[in-house]
């Protein structure tokens, strides 16, 4: 059985690049460049609450970091450093390599380094700290959205909750429907080319990870504004548009979460800008709505016709019943 300082020899220490001393000390030691601030999040995956005891670990690797390079993407941070708290049941070393395969792969893509964190015996449990840097002007914060500007999103939401119904029986999609929406489910691939690219354009922006109308709702709430999101235009993927069921289509659509795309708003000078990104990106960016001056934090969702639709659950809510 290899000891807690084996683990951490073994597994998660590598020469540094960027930052000036990393794992190994009490601290690692990082600067942001000239003119940079540091933004920094946190998110953390409990094993029977963010996924299923025995989930692949390379996935589990991957998408942990995932979830957190998608903060730094909405804030339009470029992503630098990270930490990792993990806590394990056994020092399993089959399970060590496949997780941080699944995680270096992710972060040499990112140029994030792994610079310090936390090794623990305990229930599965998965949090990680991401740094990038910003220009503080340019940071893409929730607080900045205008009456008048449009509600831009990247790629489509709804695939990883409906990998979730078929998981759950809910729903049973076809083969490459299912491939389609776990890779989605399983490895998110955070939108942090289109965080930078935003810099200067957006007005506000969040990463939809608890379902798209509570998400867009922060961004109202924090720019004292009102959202409308007009269903009608929200993309779909295919595994999407062959989902019989339209309530549970709506249902994903609306409120799946998991999703890892950018949610963000642009002053309508600016469509032809965000055009041109989604063709330098070859990422879809759709314009699905547009900010209106009522209840600040209200999210009305309007049909074809332009009737509210009535929306079931908002979003997810750790503590919410
Ligand atoms: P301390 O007792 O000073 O908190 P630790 O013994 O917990 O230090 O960790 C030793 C070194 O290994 C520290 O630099 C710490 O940041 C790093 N470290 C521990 N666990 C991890 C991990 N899972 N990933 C990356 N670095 C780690
Ligand atoms: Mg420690």
């Amino acid at each position: 059985m290899p000891s807690e300082f084996d683990i951490i020899r073994r597994y998660f220490t590598r020469p540094v690049k960027r930052a000036l001393l990393g794992v190994g000390d009490d601290c690692a030691l990082i600067a942001p460049q000239a003119g940079m601030v540091l933004a920094v999040s946190t998110d953390m995956l409990v094993e029977g609450r963010h996924f299923f005891a025995g989930a692949d670990a390379a996935d589990l690797g991957h998408k942990a970091l995932a979830v957190n390079l998608s903060d730094l993407a909405a804030m339009g941070a470029e992503p630098r450093y990270a930490t990792l708290a993990l806590a394990l049941p056994e020092a399993d070393e089959t399970w060590l390599a496949q997780f941080t395969q699944g995680f270096f792969m992710l972060a040499d893509a990112f140029g994030v380094e792994l610079v310090g964190g936390d090794t623990t015996r305990g229930p599965r449990n998965v949090s990680i700290t991401v740094m990038g840097e910003v220009p503080a002007e340019q940071a893409l914060r929730r607080d900045g959205a205008k009456a008048g500007d449009d509600l831009w999103l990247s790629g489509s939401t709804g695939d990883a909750a409906l990998a979730l119904a078929h998981l759950k029986g809910g729903a049973r999609l076809a083969d490459a429907a299912l491939a389609h929406c776990l890779r989605r489910l399983h490895a998110p691939f955070p939108r942090v080319a289109l965080g930078l690219a935003l810099r200067g354009i957006a007005t506000s922006a969040i990463d939809v990870s608890d379902g798209l109308v509570a998400d867009v709702g922060h961004i109202g709430e924090r720019s004292g504004v009102a959202i409308e999101v007009r269903f009608a235009e929200l993309p779909r993927s295919r595994a999407l548009e062959a989902c019989a069921n339209e309530s549970l289509a709506q249902e994903c659509l609306l409120s799946g979460g998991d999703d890892y795309e950018l949610g963000f708003t642009v002053h309508p000078n600016s469509r032809a800008k965000v055009a041109a990104i989604a063709v330098e990106l070859d990422l879809a960016l759709t314009r699905i709505g547009s900010v209106g001056a009522g209840d600040p934090g209200q999210v009305s969702v309007r049909d074809a016709a332009g009737r509210i639709m009535p929306i079931a659950g908002k979003g997810f809510d750790h503590f919410g019943s």
